[in-house]
């Protein structure tokens, strides 16, 4: 890709109307646009961060069994009204009436809908668990829609769902959905901690918060810094290595402010361990029994008897995680924005010095551009007339976490290479590549 011929259309200035960072270098680098109040289009630059998120979002929920499936965004009034949530749901709901008059909504989430689909064709015990999620569109009419994409009213989510027989089997499901959050967080390169939440009007009794620290985040919250050392890399999909690991978690004191209990904090966490701040949510999960399979009538056959399934549903914020990665990775201090390579627009800027009547650097760029890509490399050259320096900065708010610099210190076969954040090193583009692609193979891995 030439930058020249790319639709990233950067401002010069931060846009004034942007309060928080992640907001206003999403505005500046052109990687969304407003449309209406909360509602955003999606340029090829946030495009391609979100869906590669996504991607991860994907590869983790199937990693534990569970299968994709895709809802529509337009739900029929029908169901919300079986289980009486249509008019709790309040107005938050997107309503519409199509042409017979008949009462629709753009769903603002899936828990109705889903039971509906399971009970049609489930009958039996033996078919569980169920297991499904999609990545879909959501609607909510906030009421303040706020920080650009972080609050708005269109928004896309990961959402999934669970059914089992008893309350033991669901929790095994519910840990495995926890497992899985964690593993997909750090891919992203997020240190996301879960925090013991309410359950809101989702209902039920069992729900955990992820959330991502940050200054600007909209949850206050309360934790032991050494909920930071709990490891999952040898946890395993066996419901007594997963009971080990919400344990381990569970051990230490870390809740929002919903459930803030001041002597509680106090007393379980010694003071050099206690850490109040503010976090970002990116994911919730919450356990709520039949609360939906009662009203709703899902039930399956068990030695002769109807039982109502018990189920559990599962959020991640995919749009919203475009926001958070840059809320903690972005540093508006120096203008330096570093992707985490796994969701990075492209893994590589090339950067030519370029002067009015020498094409030189643009050509080598080129060859370089076609190597890369033999290696599977994904890059883009800034093939543009700017000055040298004004492109350095430019592509440091980018945040590419490569780049190949070509200027007039390139000699031989040696390169001017350096990570957004780090030293320049002289290496051959052999030595560039591999690089590159060590890194991607690690958080592949991951
Ligand atoms: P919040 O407390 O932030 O309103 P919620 O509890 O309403 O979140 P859920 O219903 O659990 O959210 O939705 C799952 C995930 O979807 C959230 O963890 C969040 O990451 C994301 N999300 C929720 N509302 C919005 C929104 N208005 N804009 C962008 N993302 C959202
Ligand atoms: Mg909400």
């Amino acid at each position: 890709m030439h930058f020249s011929k790319s639709f990233i259309p950067i401002l010069k200035n931060n846009p004034t109307e942007a309060k928080i960072k992640s907001h206003q270098l999403m505005l500046r680098i052109g990687m969304i646009k407003q449309s209406s109040a909360g509602i955003y289009s999606w340029l090829p630059l946030g495009f391609k961060v979100m869906k590669k998120i996504e991607q991860i979002v994907r590869e983790e929920q199937d990693r534990v069994g569970v299968q994709e499936i895709l809802m529509p965004t337009i739900q029929s009034s029908e169901i919300w009204k079986e289980s009486g949530r249509y008019e709790d749901y309040g107005e938050e709901m997107l309503r519409i009436k199509d042409r017979q008059d008949r009462e629709m909504l753009y769903g603002p989430t899936n828990e109705e809908l889903v039971t509906e689909i399971f009970r049609s064709s489930i009958k039996s015990y033996k078919s569980l668990p169920q297991l499904l999620y999609h990545i879909q569109w959501k609607f909510r009419d906030e009421l303040r829609p706020r920080f650009g994409i972080m609050r708005c009213r269109e928004f896309y989510m990961k959402d999934a769902y669970s059914f089992d027989l008893t309350d033991d089997d669901a929790f095994f499901s519910y840990n495995k959905f926890f497992l899985s959050y964690l593993k997909t967080f750090k891919r992203l390169n997020l240190s996301a901690i879960p925090m013991a939440a309410e359950t809101g009007p989702i209902g039920g009794n069992l729900s955990h918060e992820f959330i991502i620290l940050a200054d600007t985040g909209e949850s206050k919250i309360y934790t032991d810094k050494r909920i930071f050392e709990v490891d999952s890399s040898s946890t395993i999909l066996k419901k007594s290595s997963l009971n080990d690991l919400r344990n381990a978690y569970e051990k230490f004191y870390s809740v929002t402010d919903e459930k803030f209990n001041k002597e509680k904090f106090e007393n379980s966490v010694p003071e050099e361990f206690r850490l109040q701040t503010k976090g970002i949510e990116v994911g919730h999960i919450f356990y709520f029994g039949d609360k939906y399979s009662k009203p709703m009538n899902a039930t399956v056959d068990f030695n002769g008897k109807k039982e109502f399934v018990k189920m559990g549903s599962y959020g991640i914020g995919v749009s919203r995680l475009v926001g958070a990665i840059i809320e903690a990775k972005y540093n508006d201090n120096d203008g330096i924005m570093k992707w985490p390579i796994s969701v990075s627009p492209f893994d590589c800027a090339i950067i030519p010095m370029i002067s009015k009547n020498d094409t030189s650097n643009l050509d080598k760029s080129n060859k370089i551009f076609d190597y890369l890509k033999t290696k599977n490399i994904d890059a883009i050259i800034d093939d543009t007339d700017e000055n040298i320096s004004a492109k350095i900065k430019k592509f440091n708010l980018i945040g590419i976490p490569y780049q190949i610099i070509i200027g007039n210190k390139t000699e031989g076969n040696l390169l001017e290479f350096k990570e957004v954040d780090g030293e320049t090193q002289k290496l051959n583009l052999d030595e560039i590549a591999s690089q590159i692609s060590k890194a991607k193979s690690n958080w592949f891995h991951n």
